[in-house]
């Protein structure tokens, strides 16, 4: 088994000098440790380490082993949903989660704002938005800065669901080799959200979930105050 503790101390450190290149505070930069196909036990282990936010992409893994780590750990955990939701499982995902990272369409926040109200809970978003314009992402297109006016109404709508917290935005950059080569998709999706910010009115957009493995640190240098991170915790992917 991977030796988690140095993981994560790795990962700190890295946050920590990224933090520190772009005038930050890591105290600013939650990590989520997004624990797809790992196992209970290993969710305990990274828990273990002080990783308080878990993170899941799939609604029925999610369903399957947050009660299991609930039951060992407590409920000491904020648990994150960073997939993709189909809205008619809108209701089971206001079960659990604390954090949503991919709300993607107006339909989908409905449909959780109306499950969270019956479960009697509020539920913190973000907004996933595609700023690269790739087809295969999910989320808001948010790719061509003219039409981002056109989110200014979604946002609101967003915005004005009581049992849901708009809180910043969230995107996925494109794979890449090199992470400067994604530097940009971040800047955007910072600019994107300076833009909201000023143009709804009463929206709080204070957080930025951007960055992966393979390129936190230029995500935190551009802003990011939620990276959501695997492999650099948990070992190579599993799947
Ligand atoms: C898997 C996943 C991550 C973490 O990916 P790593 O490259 O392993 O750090 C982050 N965000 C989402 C949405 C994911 O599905």
């Amino acid at each position: 088994m991977v030796d988690l503790a140095i993981n994560v101390e790795q990962v700190r450190e890295r946050v920590a000098a990224a933090c520190q290149r772009a005038g930050r505070t890591p105290q600013d930069v939650t990590i989520v440790a997004v624990s797809k196909t790992r196992s209970p036990e290993e969710m305990a282990a990274a828990y273990a380490c002080g990783l308080t936010h878990l993170g899941e992409n799939r609604v029925e893994e999610a369903e399957e082993k947050i009660p299991a780590v609930i039951e060992r750990l407590g409920d000491g955990i904020t648990w994150h949903m960073v997939g993709h939701i189909q809205s008619r499982k809108a209701s089971r995902v206001a079960e659990f989660a604390d954090v949503i990272h991919s709300l993607d369409s107006v339909k989908l926040a409905q449909r959780l704002d109306r499950a969270a109200a019956d479960a009697g809970r509020v539920i913190s978003v973000l907004l996933e938005c595609n700023v690269s314009g790739e087809p295969s992402k999910y989320g808001f297109d948010a790719a061509d800065e003219d039409g981002w006016s056109r989110l200014v109404e979604p946002v609101q709508e967003i915005d004005s669901c009581r049992n849901l917290r708009l809180c910043g935005l969230m995107t996925m950059a494109p794979i890449a080799d090199d992470p400067e080569t994604v530097r940009p998709v971040f800047r955007k999706l910072r600019t994107l959200r300076d833009t909201l910010q000023r143009n709804v009115t009463g929206v709080s957009l204070s957080e930025l979930s951007m960055g992966m493995t393979d390129d936190f640190e230029v995500a935190i240098e551009e802003g990011a105050t939620m990276v959501r991170i695997g492999r650099a915790i948990f070992g190579p992917a599993t799947y």
